[in-house]
């Protein structure tokens, strides 16, 4: 504390992001990172990128990954908006489409950092409850607000519902954006991308994706949003009043490499989801009940076992997850699907400290 933080930074609750241990040979499943390498082409784009040009600023509206992200999703470039990571495209969306007179709305348990951003923006949020079986009923979002966020699948519950029940909820909810965060959507999930498509894209649907989870580069931190063109040049008011070059030369054309390489996305995430399969049936078998998932994570619970307790006796295997000491959910791990073997380890020495 200083007394020469502004008042704001005095109150602000900052999010707590899973940590990066610097330790070797850990199991790693504490933060939904991909188990898997990025496309060796976007590593051979980014090699092809280190040179002199890195004096030169880059490209500050990214035109180039734009129209990539575009082509790959049927959409105009105009519907594209770039961030240096989603978290920042996040931030500008709390500041720049739901900071208004009445509360935004999302679920009590969710991305924890969307209240965070509340806090910094000063906007006036309500929490919406899951249902018993930690499920988003889009009916009850039939209340007035100044708009609606949440993740589909939702984190770190992993289920996810149908495009249909977005539908339903943009057409009760046509005076508020409606923001879809589909960190996770590559691991089984129906995005609602197809809904923006042509004419008929509805001006108040915005979907957030992130390269850092199914694309395996948080190290790069690419982010973007897909919407409405008025509400993507909204976003680029609050972009330009804040930092015109968010994505350096590197982040660019690494992520045109990546985003170009669907093969490589396909084919890391039917293993992912594949893994996770297998893993939640021997859990079951270990007595977890775990609930539904379509993300590269499960969350978990045992009848006999505290969430806590659990959590440090993998840690102290050298297996970190992560646990969450909020209501209703303390008694849950989140764990990331990582790669056959580390699932291995991982049912090893649950399996060790349960007997
Ligand atoms: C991981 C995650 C993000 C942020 O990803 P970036 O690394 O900032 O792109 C956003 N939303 C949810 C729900 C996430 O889990």
């Amino acid at each position: 504390m200083s007394r020469f933080w502004s008042p704001v930074v005095q109150t602000l609750t900052p999010y707590v992001p899973g940590e990066q241990p610097q330790m070797q040979r850990l199991v790693k499943l504490n933060t939904n990172e991909s188990p898997y390498g990025p496309s060796p082409k976007a590593l051979e784009a980014i090699r092809n990128q280190t040179n002199d040009d890195l004096r030169l600023y880059p490209d500050p509206e990214g035109a180039a990954l734009k129209q990539a992200i575009a082509t790959l999703h049927g959409l105009s470039p105009q519907q594209v908006f770039l961030g240096n990571g989603s978290d920042e495209v996040l931030a500008h969306v709390f500041a720049g489409l739901l900071k208004q007179s009445k509360p935004v709305h999302f679920p009590d348990i969710t991305y924890s950092f969307y209240p965070v951003y509340c806090k910094l923006f000063g906007i006036e949020y309500k929490t919406v409850p899951l249902g018993t079986d930690f499920e988003i009923h889009t009916g009850d979002y039939n209340t007035p607000n100044g708009g609606i966020i949440f993740p589909n699948p939702n984190a770190p519950t992993g289920r996810s519902i149908a495009r249909s029940e977005i539908e339903k909820l943009l057409a009760n909810n046509t005076d508020s954006v409606v923001v879809i965060d589909e960190a996770y959507v590559d691991y089984g999930t129906e995005s609602c991308i197809p809904l923006l498509r042509g004419n008929s894209c509805p001006e108040n649907l915005l979907v957030v994706h992130t390269l850092s989870k199914s694309r395996a580069l948080a190290g790069l931190r690419v982010g973007f949003a897909v919407g409405h063109p008025a509400l993507i040049e909204g976003l680029e008011r609050v972009k330009n009043s804040f930092n015109s070059y968010p994505l350096g030369r590197l982040a660019q054309a690494g992520a045109i490499a990546a985003i170009e390489d669907q093969a490589h996305l396909e084919n890391t995430s039917a293993k992912v989801s594949n893994t996770r399969s297998k893993l939640v049936a021997q859990l079951n078998t270990l007595g977890f009940d775990t609930l539904p998932s379509t993300a590269n994570f499960i969350f978990t619970r045992h009848p006999k076992y505290a969430g806590a307790k659990l959590y440090q006796a993998l840690r102290e295997r050298g297996i970190i997850v992560r646990h969450f000491k909020s209501p209703r959910i303390e008694e849950f791990l989140r764990i990331t699907i990582g790669t056959d073997e580390q699932s291995g380890e991982l049912v090893a020495a649950l399996k060790e400290i349960l007997s």
